[in-house]
């Protein structure tokens, strides 16, 4: 199971003799099976509360609870994927894969970790790389890896920060859609939490959107769009994607404009 419960979370970052809270009584849950992505502006606390999800950090007030279990430190039915390429440079993609899979399966033997690491790296569209160093591979190509490495270990929980937002456009669209394809391949769903800064890459991608302003949840938006889902059908078109579309895009400045009280500000 994967049902995420936030109760309450409070965190400040000590600076000199100040506090700044980053995050100030959170609540959400998110449930078993559902990808949840999570927008606001830059600042407002999305990488701190996924590193509060993930359990390495530790928050001042409040907790998580995995299923009814507080969260006490990192699991393994966690896994997580950031924006910032977090590959061993000196190891190969496969080595990446196999390095992650030892973290939580510790009793496989030599030719197991092998063949499962060449087969997620086969599921994410990645064939004849799995000797390559990561500098050898493109920016999607190691975030393919990236999510190789996190699928590997089964995890029920996926955490991403922004994973996709040093891609190129395209590149972005076909890992987009790959992560749809392998989530939605999944019996049993794994709950994803998605942080990212696009509106449509939110609307394409989640079940529902939890919106952030500083240190506070603000809003949750259910999406409702109906799945499959992919950016050259009918989706973009569509009355309902358009209705959304414009509740968030409103929302979203109206946020940042009180945040930074009317100054203009560059997403
Ligand atoms: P986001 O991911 O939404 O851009 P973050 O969670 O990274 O925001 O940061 C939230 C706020 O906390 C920001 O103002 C940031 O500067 C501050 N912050 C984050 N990490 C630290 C830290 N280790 N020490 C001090 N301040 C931090
Ligand atoms: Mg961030």
């Amino acid at each position: 199971m994967g049902r995420i419960e936030i109760e309450n979370i409070s965190l400040a970052f000590k600076q000199g003799t100040r506090e700044f809270k980053a995050l100030d009584g959170v609540n959400a849950v998110i449930e078993d099976g559902e990808f949840v992505c999570v927008i606001g502006p830059s600042g407002c606390g999305k990488s701190t509360l996924l590193s509060v999800l993930e359990g390495l950090t530790v928050p001042d007030a409040g907790r998580v609870l995995i299923d009814n279990v507080p969260v006490n430190g990192t699991g393994p039915e966690r896994a997580v994927v950031f924006q910032q390429y977090t590959l061993f440079p000196w190891m190969s993609a496969k080595q990446n894969v196999i390095f992650g899979m030892k973290q939580v399966l510790k009793d496989l033997s030599a030719s197991q970790y092998e063949e499962q690491a060449e087969a997620f790296l086969i599921r994410v569209g990645l064939s004849g790389v799995s000797d390559k160093l990561p500098g050898q591979l493109s920016g999607g190509m190691q975030q393919r890896v990236a999510i190789a490495r996190a699928l590997a270990v089964s995890p029920q929980i996926l955490l991403m920060d922004e994973p996709f937002g040093a891609i190129d456009a395209k590149t972005r669209v076909s890992l987009q859609q790959l992560l749809l394809e392998l989530w939605g391949a999944d019996e049993r769903k794994k709950t994803v939490v998605f942080v990212t800064h696009d509106i449509d890459e939110a609307l394409l991608l989640s079940d529902k959107i939890i919106f952030m302003k500083p240190g506070v949840i603000s809003e949750m938006i259910p999406v409702g769009l109906p799945r499959p889902r992919n950016k050259d059908g009918q989706l973009l078109d569509s009355e309902e994607y358009r209705r959304l579309r414009a509740i968030l895009v409103s929302k979203f400045y109206q946020d940042v404009t009180e945040h930074i009280g009317g100054k203009e500000v560059v997403l």
